[in-house]
């Protein structure tokens, strides 16, 4: 597992580096915005980044990364430093630490981030016909049915329920979403998509099948 730290603290960095390394974690270090891009590579499993960075503006940065990658991001932001928290998690950030942060609760939080974002790579659920409590999809039928009656849904809209109940019980990141229904990358379509599920609930008249997770995306009711 590949962890790339961006953070400039030159002290900080040494530990973070020393305590990842014994926990067993590869590490790439970057000091600042733009060593953080060219480290970037396929290998990187989770990005680890400080927000506060001399030459770049770390929410930039974070969309930046989030636009070439769908690696899960973790960003660490000082404890007042709340809109900027938000902003990055508007800005594709997985989650965030507050600093001074204990290395523990990074661990733990990056393999949150990771097993979130394996479990996509993972496991899709081979059924072509999910049930969820009164609701059935038919994934190649392309047919949403609740109590036995026929929901009328748009296309985009059935690619959205389809794209999120393939992986029941699972946090699917909006980006992934995006790419799936609308073959972009672009993050401008996340209004898009919150428009979208807001209609698909309403449809469906059940507002606790599609889970919102702030900040990351949606989850599909599990079974
Ligand atoms: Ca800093």
């Amino acid at each position: 597992m590949t962890v790339l730290i961006v953070e400039d603290d030159d002290r900080l960095m040494d530990a973070l580096r020393a305590f990842l390394r014994k926990a067993g974690y590869d590490t790439v270090s970057a000091a600042d915005g733009a060593q953080a891009l060219e480290a970037l590579s396929s290998d990187t499993e989770v990005v680890l980044l400080d927000l506060g960075l001399p030459d770049a503006d770390g929410i930039e940065l974070c969309r930046r990364i989030r636009e070439r990658s769908g690696v899960p991001i973790i960003i660490a932001t000082a404890r007042s430093h709340v809109q900027e928290r938000i902003r990055g998690l508007r800005a594709g950030a997985d989650d965030f630490l507050v600093k001074p942060y204990n290395v523990l609760e990074m661990v733990a939080r990056i393999e949150a981030v990771t097993r979130r974002a394996r479990a996509l790579v993972a496991e899709p659920t081979p059924e072509q016909v999910i049930d969820v409590s009164g609701v059935r999809i038919d994934l190649s039928g392309r047919q949403v049915l609740v109590a036995g009656t026929a929901v009328d849904l748009t296309r985009t809209e059935f690619d959205i329920i389809a794209a999120l109940a393939r992986y029941p019980g699972v946090v699917v990141p909006r980006e992934r979403i995006i790419r799936e229904v609308w073959q972009t990358d672009w993050h401008a379509f996340s209004r898009s998509l919150e428009v979208h599920v807001g209609s698909i609930r309403r449809k469906i008249g059940r507002g606790d099948l599609i889970e919102t997770v702030r900040g990351v995306g949606y989850r599909f009711a599990g079974r």
